[in-house]
């Protein structure tokens, strides 16, 4: 057998072996339910938002539930928002996931947890997702005054400022109430923010367990049946069964012919979307995020010149396969 039979085998025995296993070898964080410290002064959301079909079109520009209907529900799109976050438990890992399937996100952060996790907000902005604003402390905004709903909202809008260089312009008011509060609605408009809701409630905060998470998520989707659902799903970046159900909420969605897109992608015709697509795709391959030794070996050692005798040696030996891993 010359080299390039080898080469060639090798390369068949990659897409045969190493390829899906790349796929799988994920070292996933515990199942385990993830406990907060008992200080956090905010909880996840507990309600469903209050919205009702007559206000929805009050205003076609902000995205209300209707609003991302319109957009959403009748395509095979989807779009993931986290909020309450960031939080070393689930922000990590569930920026690892995205950027190994190339999605990109909405980060919904509270500006009490970018105090605490500034790192955490540089590495979501620096992977290319979207931050908008939670407030900065989770507090139901009709209730406070215009003051105190100002400063909730101005406090985490600077803070995020100050490490990305820029203010979100999506604003997620806590447990989505409030979008129909004209104070609400004016200091939004004065900080040139937009409300963002959902239209899928993934119930993380409930079901704090990667299976139901899923399933739920799959069910609102319609995913693996005949009628697609797309949406916006709420899902919450502070639990590590949230972070751990992300990767199958991905594949699960993919191989129904699901798209991820963010925000801006919204509006897009599918055929503009195709093209902006395209632009990623071509982006550079890092074996570093397959976490598969000989894939990083493989793809990252530099060539060295091979003489025939090494390999009728490694292959008498039984070490063919390690032996072209790291001699590529
Ligand atoms: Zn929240």
């Amino acid at each position: 057998m010359n080299i390039l039979k080898l080469r060639l085998f090798f390369i068949l025995f990659a897409v045969c072996f190493i390829l899906p296993a790349y796929g799988m070898a994920d070292t996933l964080v515990s199942d385990a339910i993830s406990l907060f410290p008992n200080e956090e002064p905010y909880t996840a959301e507990k309600t469903e938002p209050e919205y009702t079909e007559t206000f929805l079109n009050y205003n076609g520009e902000h995205f209300v539930p209707a609003h991302l209907k319109a957009l959403l529900s009748k395509t095979n799109r989807i779009v993931l928002t986290f909020d309450d976050g960031p939080h070393p438990n689930a922000t990590p890992h569930i920026l690892k996931v995205l950027k190994q399937y190339n999605v990109r996100a909405v980060f919904f952060v509270l500006g009490l947890q970018v105090e605490k996790y500034p790192e955490l907000v540089k590495m979501i902005y620096d992977d290319g997702h979207i931050i908008g604003n939670h407030t900065y402390s989770h507090k139901r905004l009709p209730d406070l005054s215009e003051e105190e709903i100002r400063t909730e909202i101005r406090r985490t809008g600077n803070l995020v400022a100050s490490i990305t260089g820029k203010k979100p312009t999506l604003l997620r008011p806590p447990y989505g109430i409030g979008v129909k509060n004209r104070t609400l609605q004016k200091i939004a408009a004065e900080e040139g923010l937009k409300f963002f809701l959902w239209t899928v409630d993934s119930r993380d905060w409930k079901n704090k367990n990667s299976k139901a998470i899923l399933t739920s998520v799959e069910k609102q989707l319609g995913i693996g049946k005949k009628n697609k659902v797309g949406g916006a799903v709420l899902l919450h970046d502070i639990y590590s069964t949230t972070a751990n159900a992300i990767e199958y909420i991905i594949k699960s969605a993919s191989s129904s012919d699901y798209v991820f897109i963010d925000p801006y992608e919204m509006n897009l015709t599918n055929q503009e979307l195709m093209a902006s697509r395209m632009k990623n795709e071509y982006r550079s391959f890092d074996p570093a995020l397959s976490g598969n030794d000989l894939l990083v070996t493989v793809l990252t050692k530099e060539k060295k010149e091979i003489k025939t005798i090494d390999i009728i040696r490694a292959h008498r030996q039984g070490n063919l396969m390690l032996f072209l891993a790291l001699n590529k």
